[in-house]
């Protein structure tokens, strides 16, 4: 790709996204925007008319997930995928996803303009909810086309008012069956995520962009100690069945063991103990906790999990209690393909942009779609690494900077 690609039209891709910021269920500018919500359905429609109008073809999935094609010279070719999703959190901004969605529109069209002919097809790809709101899961779409989450499961899913993921999707015009959500490795020769970073590194460093090598998964579960209650007098301490005094000799022996991996990548929180029946005069009876315990390495991080399952056994006997355990999720963390990488980097230094390699320490849609084709993401500066917020803000440079390394890459892979 030589380095003359035309500039970005920035101006029309900030307008799309101020647009797209309005359709929310919350006054502007917050934005929230839920699955199958009538926000949703209204930003999904003005996303599909900007793809129609770029000339690209539709198809979506029956949960959702909706696919812009830029047909290839030799069609028959797996294609490159790039994109991200459009559903927002409660009071969220206007970045998080849509920059990924937007920006790998406009870089396809920034290529179009160019003149330039893929060889492969290019898919712009908008995944079903990745935000958890609706279902009490992430990331749903990308998880169903990996087969991570499977159609039994889908089918019991239930959102806060009971309404089934079935009746919703079908309600929102998805009909077809979600057995044919799933693909198989190859869907796509090689995917390409743009998101805000999320985090204030990229900001603080001065950097344009970051190349991510790494999507750190988080593991996370409830822990629940049952001991003995009574009264903080009249009860002595021998024989005592103290809830929260187990529960602190777990909670250190994960901060303990998340500190001796000998990784900075790896970190381990109890972020809720709730304390039952939470008196000053009352021994705890009860605790319930979370765990969560990320790193990009699966094997380390699995070595924390394990470090406390140890000591659950080890407290259950030596203070009499009974402790249960319930993982919530345990998501492998994502490698990068280093071929992505390569692109992304030259593409980096054809633009003259300055960037360096980091981890993702959130979930993202190419955590899922790594099961089915080659990934790598592209992340640019976020003000004060704030997200999910309605101060969220990537300034107009910051994203155009983003879409230019990002065409450049789609015309390597796809050429
Ligand atoms: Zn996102």
């Amino acid at each position: 790709m030589a380095a003359d690609l035309p500039t970005i039209s920035t101006d029309a891709l900030i307008h799309e996204l101020m647009t797209l910021a309005q359709i929310s269920a919350a006054e502007p500018p917050v934005v929230t925007r839920v699955v199958f919500s009538e926000a949703d359905m209204r930003a999904r429609a003005y996303v599909k008319q900007l793809c129609t109008d770029a000339g690209l073809a539709l198809s979506q999935d029956a949960v959702g997930n909706t696919f812009a094609r830029w047909q290839g010279s030799q069609p028959d070719l797996a294609p490159v995928g790039t994109g991200s999703h459009i559903d927002a959190i409660p009071n969220a901004g206007l970045y998080d996803g849509c920059v990924g969605v937007l920006g790998g529109l406009e870089a396809i069209r920034t290529l179009q303009r160019q003149g330039f002919k893929p060889r492969r097809s290019i898919e712009l790809v908008i995944f079903t909810a990745e935000e958890p709101t609706r279902f009490g899961i992430g990331c749903l779409g990308s998880r169903m086309m990996a087969g991570v989450l499977t159609v039994d499961q889908a089918r019991k899913l239930r959102d806060s008012e009971g309404n089934g993921l079935e009746e919703l999707r079908t309600q929102a015009g998805f009909t077809g069956v979600l057995e044919s959500v799933h693909v198989s490795y190859g869907r796509f020769n090689q995917f390409v995520e743009l998101h805000i970073e999320q985090g204030p590194h990229l900001e603080r460093e001065k950097l344009d962009v970051g190349l991510v090598t790494h999507i750190a998964a988080p593991a996370s579960q409830w822990i629940t100690i049952e001991g003995e209650g009574g009264h903080a007098g009249g009860m002595l301490m021998p024989g005592r069945k103290d809830a929260l005094a187990a529960a602190a000799e777990l909670i250190l022996v994960l901060e303990t063991a998340a500190k001796s991996t000998g990784a900075d990548d790896t970190v381990g929180t109890v972020g809720i103990c709730e304390v039952f029946p939470g008196a000053v005069n009352s021994i705890p009876s009860r605790v319930r906790l979370t765990t969560d315990v990320r790193d990009i390495d699966g094997p380390r991080r699995d070595s924390v999990i394990h470090a406390l399952d140890v000591a659950v056994r080890k407290v259950r006997e030596r203070r009499g209690v009974r402790i249960t355990t319930e993982m919530i999720n345990a998501d492998p963390p994502t490698t990068s393909d280093q071929a992505i990488l390569a692109a992304l980097e030259a593409s980096a230094i054809d633009a003259g942009k300055s960037y360096k390699r980091m981890v993702a320490r959130a979930y993202h849609d190419s955590s899922f779609v790594s099961g089915i084709a080659p990934v790598a993401m592209l992340f640019i500066p976020c003000r004060d690494g704030v997200s999910h917020r309605p101060d969220e803000y990537a300034s107009p440079e910051w994203i155009a900077n983003g879409v230019d390394v990002l065409a450049r890459t789609l015309a390597r892979l796809a050429a």
